[in-house]
């Protein structure tokens, strides 16, 4: 049997979210319907719309209640409550080495708007429209997501915080503590301060990194990293970053890490590692974002390493993020705002205005 939600439907790349009755395809043995509570808003929801056909349902940090599941399926049940995180197949050889956060399929599963055996997923009117969003398309009341995407969690958290994992928090520690893999003796850059790069300001204080230096250019977001664990904060906009940085540091850091995608964090990064040090990068760089810096790193013999999904194993780091936030490490809700479901629109235009870090929408 099919379902009926309420999503928040995009006409057009970049226009406005309209809430509209959908229809979710029947279950396959291996999916299950969730009943979702909340689901946080990233950048790659909007950034990302290009990629599938519109219209389109996105979303894809969902947090909810199995409502049914398919005859298959053995992880949960319903009832159990459950985060709606990275998709994988599985399957694959990159799967089967356990990087499962850069699976094969990655591309199709997280962009393609269908299932990986390309059949669609969500009903508008009767029509198919692209759904499936990183498998989950969560910007609804109810989503259909195959069981290894499912992280079972416990009653004893609110959603709003949950909801804030499974991307950007998991993307911002994953990235400081599973692909950088910074330890106690190593200094850190962290550049841009928002959801993702204030997750990293936590976890790169979880590994006793010192110096750990933010820069930004939004002094609100400089202050809030100082308070979640920045030894220092650099004004991009009013400061030479580079010098700054090189003056703290005494010399340079072994580790950058950019959630920002601007070319010029490329060019503080650069300068400021040092030899042989990493540029961890999470968000998506073009031409322009390379500018001169990769001449620059040359000379050092510098490593850029992109990172998706933070490098984890959700069902692994989840409930370790869970268990720091429980151990005050993690304060993740000094990050998050919350917004009711159809007030979507605005959950993005704050985002995008700077002033909600992690915004989440409560359904
Ligand atoms: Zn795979
Ligand atoms: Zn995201």
């Amino acid at each position: 049997m099919s379902k009926k939600a309420t999503a928040a439907v995009v006409h057009e790349v970049g226009g406005p979210y309209t809430l509209e009755e959908i229809e979710l395809d029947d279950l396959r043995p291996d999916e299950v319907y969730v009943r979702l509570e909340a689901t946080g808003v990233c950048h790659t929801d909007a950034n990302m719309q290009v990629m599938v056909p519109m219209p389109a349902v996105v979303g894809h940090e969902g947090v909810g209640v199995v409502e049914e599941v398919g005859p298959a399926v053995d992880y949960v049940k319903p009832g159990d409550r459950v985060i709606l995180s990275w998709p994988a197949c599985g399957v694959c050889p990159t799967c089967l080495l356990g990087h499962r956060y850069i699976c094969d399929n990655a591309f199709q599963l997280l962009f393609g708007g269908k299932r990986l055996d390309g059949s669609p997923t969500i009903k508008l009117n009767g029509k198919w429209i692209s759904g499936a969003w990183f498998q989950q398309s969560s910007f609804a009341t109810n989503s259909l997501v195959p069981q290894n995407c499912l992280v079972k969690v416990d009653n004893d958290l609110p959603p709003e915080i949950l909801a804030a994992l499974p991307c950007g928090v998991m993307t911002g520690a994953g990235g400081i503590i599973s692909a950088l893999q910074v330890g106690p003796a190593d200094g850190v850059l962290i550049l841009g301060a928002g959801g993702v790069g204030q997750a990293a300001v936590m976890a790169a204080k979880m590994t006793g990194a010192h110096p750990i230096i933010a820069v930004e250019r939004n002094p609100e977001r400089l202050e809030l990293a100082l308070e979640l664990g920045a030894s220092h904060t650099v004004n991009a906009e009013t400061e030479d970053a580079v010098a700054r940085v090189l003056e703290i540091s005494g010399g340079g850091v072994r580790y950058a890490f950019d959630s920002s995608g601007a070319s010029a964090m490329w060019e503080v990064a650069a300068p400021a590692l040092l030899p042989g040090g990493v540029f961890g990068v999470c968000a998506a760089a073009n031409k322009e974002t390379l500018g001169g810096s990769p001449h620059i790193m040359l000379s050092k013999g510098n490593r850029i390493q992109f990172i998706m999904g933070g490098n984890a194993v959700p069902r692994v780091f989840i409930p370790k993020l869970i268990e720091w936030y429980k151990q005050g490490r993690l304060p993740v809700d000094r990050i998050v705002g919350t917004f009711p479901f159809s007030e979507i629109n605005e959950a993005f235009a704050s985002s995008h205005k700077g002033e909600t870090v992690k915004p989440v929408v409560l359904m």
